[in-house]
């Protein structure tokens, strides 16, 4: 599995990081300036070499984990890529035992390093909305695992009681195309609306279940259909149209089987960040046709920009 070099030879490693951030020229990520830094002698703990800007009024160090979320790692840079490829190329996710085991690093460590990839996969919201004129988008919710905080329990989607106390997710599906989850601390119509409006084009088709929390849908979007479940039905065919919701209910079963199977328990704060991860696999799915190796660099080149710090796992 970790046959080429970047795998398992730091000098290797770095280069590759280097040239998915730096494609062209090196920039300084303290002040912007291209094309002006020098290699010192030193290299960090994790393998990375300092640069040092040759900008007159910067004149500082930085390397290639520099505000990104490898910053200050002492984990090796063929570790870090490992960890990547583990993330980015297994369907249901890596749990931290297993990072901590296949990479031979603490478990802490693993724990720090599955959460700061997760920010690297993490959409940075630079994207348009989902769908487009003659575009299909499903949007559907569900309900993963309890709500840490039990005063919370009765803010529910519907108010079912079985429901009560649950985590509500939302999730946005364009056919054939990208998927976007939310974790919905508050999960009533108006929240639902908004995230829907936020992130849905206008002249999409929306499709949805018959649940009042799209009432407003009607209104807008080009279309807005809904099948059923309640009365059994499934798929309804009008005219060259098929309507259901089972693409955004394929997503929730892949992120639940993952999540049961490999991650068991999660606390309701990070549970945002496992959204991301099984949203990044999607939007980057063989389907599309992104294989292992071009899905881990789609991972790494989202590491810049990002950093993460906690305490403490849990
Ligand atoms: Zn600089």
């Amino acid at each position: 599995m970790f046959a080429a070099p970047h795998f398992h030879d730091d000098e290797a490693a770095r280069r590759l990081l280097e040239e998915v951030r730096w494609p062209s020229e090196r920039s300084c990520p303290h002040c912007g300036t291209v094309g002006r830094s020098y290699a010192t002698k030193r290299t960090q703990k994790c393998g990375a070499t300092v640069y040092r800007c040759g900008e007159p009024e910067c004149r500082k160090d930085f390397s290639v984990t520099t505000n990104s979320v490898m910053e200050s790692s002492h984990i090796p840079l063929h570790k870090w890529l490992q960890g990547f490829y583990l993330m980015a190329s297994s369907k249901k996710g890596v749990s931290a035992h297993q990072l901590h085991r296949t990479l031979k690093i603490t478990y802490k460590a693993a724990w720090f390093m599955a959460h700061r990839i997760r920010e690297a996969m993490r959409a940075d919201g630079t994207f348009g909305p989902l769908g487009g004129e003659g575009q299909i988008v499903e949007a559907d919710e569900t309900y993963y695992g309890h709500r840490d905080d039990k005063r919370l329990g009765k803010t529910t989607i519907r108010g079912k009681r079985g429901l009560a106390g649950k985590r509500p997710i939302i999730a946005l599906v364009e056919r054939g195309g990208s998927v976007r989850s939310f974790y919905a601390a508050v999960a009533d119509k108006e929240a639902v609306t908004k995230i829907v409006a936020e992130n849905v084009a206008r002249e999409s088709y929306l499709y949805t279940d018959e649940s009042r929390l799209y009432g407003d849908a009607d209104q807008l979007f080009a279309e807005h259909a809904t099948v059923k479940h309640s009365a059994g039905e499934y798929v309804r065919y009008e005219g060259e149209r098929t309507i259901h919701t089972n693409t955004v209910e394929n997503v929730f079963s892949v992120f639940k089987r993952g999540m049961r199977g490999v991650y068991q328990h999660c606390a309701e704060k990070h549970l945002h960040r496992y959204l991301s991860e099984f949203d990044f696999r999607y939007n980057h799915r063989s389907a599309l046709g992104v294989e292992d190796e071009a899905r881990t660099l789609a991972a790494i080149a989202g590491a810049p920009g990002k950093r993460l710090t906690y305490r403490r796992p849990d």
